[in-house]
């Protein structure tokens, strides 16, 4: 079985964003960039298909600009077979995405898409469900737990309400959710064989599909600074509070 991965460069998590001077958008000048973590998690879960003999191969296919073969890299180097990068410098939204990853999903058919519940960039979270909608594909989203059964994949979903099982038909699209796997760590030799391992790089034109937006950014600000806590000294002055000052008690 083939299974697709979709992974997206972002900010690394650890990075405390800056709104660039002119409200445009957040500042990457300097910044370092890594594997949206969900898509880490998509990747490892890919793996371990392949290592249970489930999956027989892992293609991995990023949209973005040149410099995201650095995370095609690393998904390489955790195990996939090889990778594509759609190249496009352009700031995509979500349906241009999901519309590059359908033209690439007819090409490869693959039988298992897995893509992450959402970037930690942009938290859209809707990538997923477009490509399903949009390939007709079943989907299992915030995916907890993953298991293929012959020519069906039981997705346990992360709802609100606690866990709900589905049975999907493959093919079909799976995003993950925090609790699915821990990802592993790249070892150096892994490293060094994955510099070896085959990506392609196509075009958005190439694939026939329009990258055209219907959204438009209009202003991005950082969130107001709160105002400093007060210390209270007792439960009373605490009630006190809440009471006649916050007025939520
Ligand atoms: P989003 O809907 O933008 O929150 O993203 C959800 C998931 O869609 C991500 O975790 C990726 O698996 C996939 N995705 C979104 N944008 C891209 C991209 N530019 N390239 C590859 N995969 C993407």
């Amino acid at each position: 079985m083939k299974v697709l991965v979709a992974v997206k460069r972002v900010v690394d998590y650890n990075v405390k964003v800056r709104v660039k001077a002119d409200n445009s958008g957040v500042d990457l000048a300097n910044v370092k960039m890594s594997m949206n973590p969900f898509c880490e998690i998509a990747v490892e879960e890919a793996v371990r298909l392949k290592e249970k003999g489930v999956a027989s191969e892992i293609v991995v296919v990023s949209i973005g600009p040149t410099a995201a073969q650095e995370q095609l890299r690393t998904a390489l180097a955790l195990g996939a077979d090889r990778a594509i990068l759609v190249e496009s410098s352009e700031e995509l939204n979500s349906l241009a995405v999901a519309k590059l990853l359908k033209a690439v999903v007819d090409k490869e058919q693959p039988q298992l898409v897995i893509l992450g519940k959402q970037a930690i960039d942009s938290d859209n979270n809707q990538t997923g469900q477009m490509l399903a909608a949009l390939s007709g594909y079943a989907q299992g989203t915030f995916a907890s737990k993953v298991e293929v059964a012959g020519d069906k994949v039981n997705v346990t979903r992360e709802i609100d309400g606690g866990l709900q099982t589905v049975a999907l038909n493959l093919p079909a699209i799976v995003t993950t959710d925090l609790r699915l796997n821990e990802p592993r760590y790249a070892s150096l030799p892994n490293i060094m064989k994955a510099k070896k391992k085959p990506l392609e790089t196509v075009t958005p034109d190439a694939l026939g599909v329009s990258t055209a937006s219907t959204v438009k950014t209009l202003k991005v600000e950082a969130p107001a600074a709160r105002s400093a806590g007060v210390k209270v000294k007792s439960v009373a002055e605490l009630v006190e509070k809440l009471k006649n000052e916050a007025k939520v008690i």
